[in-house]
């Protein structure tokens, strides 16, 4: 499995899973979590869930799907803005940790920019890693203004990660943010790497996945990982599925491959606002 070295050495899999929408509805959760428990046996050790996916019963299935393994793997949470204050970030983290049933959370992040100020946010961040409930924090959805505005903070915030829409259709990152994370050595999270959904099915990477032997989520997959510091996490509630998505990590894309993906979906020529999914 490639990984992503964070600020500290620590290294975590480029590939992960999402959660976004699982845990919900009346879908079958023996499938879902046998979707989970799939893609950690493949080597996607990192999960990404938030307090928001399903009102907390995201959180709840990845506990069951993280039963008796917890120690091999690396949790992503989030805390919604409207609870972002100093001790509204400890409570709701209190709360994820409980639906978690876990100790400690790898990596906790403000899921978007909210009302609260920032430097509420990250006192209530540094409390709780100060007290061993989270062991990193970091940031969603922040574009350039919202990182300057987060570096102005004293102390500094350590910032480890910027969770962002990253795919083949949407590729405005590339311009400038992507540079300025790597220069801040901070971790892209890429999410929404299929574009949720519709780059499985789309056209312009049939021609590469045909080639590789992949799918083409696999394919919109493999674009997000080709470059230093990204991380992916592609969700899927379908064992099948997940597999055909850690195929990605074998996929090395081409220059004739790069060339096709260029011509279907230009790289951005200048700074557009950050997209949000
Ligand atoms: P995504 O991973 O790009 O796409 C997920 C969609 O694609 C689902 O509908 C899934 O359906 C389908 N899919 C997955 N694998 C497939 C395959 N091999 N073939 C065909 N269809 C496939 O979109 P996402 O869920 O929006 O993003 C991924 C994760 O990023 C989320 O789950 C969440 O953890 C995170 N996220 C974060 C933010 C943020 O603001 N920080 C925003 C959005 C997402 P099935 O499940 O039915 O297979």
């Amino acid at each position: 499995m490639k990984t992503v070295m964070l600020q500290n050495g620590e290294k975590v899999p480029a590939l992960g899973l999402g959660t976004w929408k699982m845990g919900v509805g009346d879908g079958d959760e023996a499938g879902q979590l046998r979707a989970l428990e799939t893609g950690i046996d493949l080597g996607m050790t990192l999960i990404d869930t938030a307090e928001m996916y399903g009102e907390g019963r995201s959180e709840q299935l990845v506990a069951k799907a993280i039963r008796g393994r917890r120690d091999a793997l690396f949790i992503v949470s989030k805390v919604l803005p409207s609870n972002a204050s100093r001790r509204g970030t400890i409570a709701a983290c209190e709360a994820s940790l409980k639906r978690l049933a876990s100790d400690v959370i790898d990596l906790y992040l403000l899921h978007w920019r909210g009302g609260h100020p920032l430097a509420e946010t990250f006192a209530g961040f540094e409390d709780l890693r100060a007290a061993g409930k989270i062991r990193h924090y970091g940031v969603s959805n922040f574009d350039a203004d919202d990182l300057n505005e987060m570096n102005a903070l004293k102390p500094r915030p350590i910032c480890v990660a910027n969770q962002v829409l990253y795919n083949p259709s949407q590729r405005g990152i590339e311009y400038d943010l992507l540079a300025r994370c790597r220069a801040e050595k901070m971790a892209v999270m890429a999410y929404s790497p299929i574009g949720g959904g519709p780059l499985a099915g789309h056209k312009a990477l049939r021609k590469i996945a045909a080639r590789h032997g992949v799918t083409n989520a696999a394919v919109a997959i493999a674009f997000t990982l080709r470059l230093p510091g990204i991380i992916a996490i592609p969700k899927s509630a379908h064992e099948t599925r997940v597999k055909e998505n850690a195929a990605a990590m074998d996929v090395e894309l081409s220059q004739e491959d790069m060339a096709e993906i260029d011509a279907a979906f230009p790289p951005p020529r200048r700074k557009t606002p950050l997209a949000m999914g």
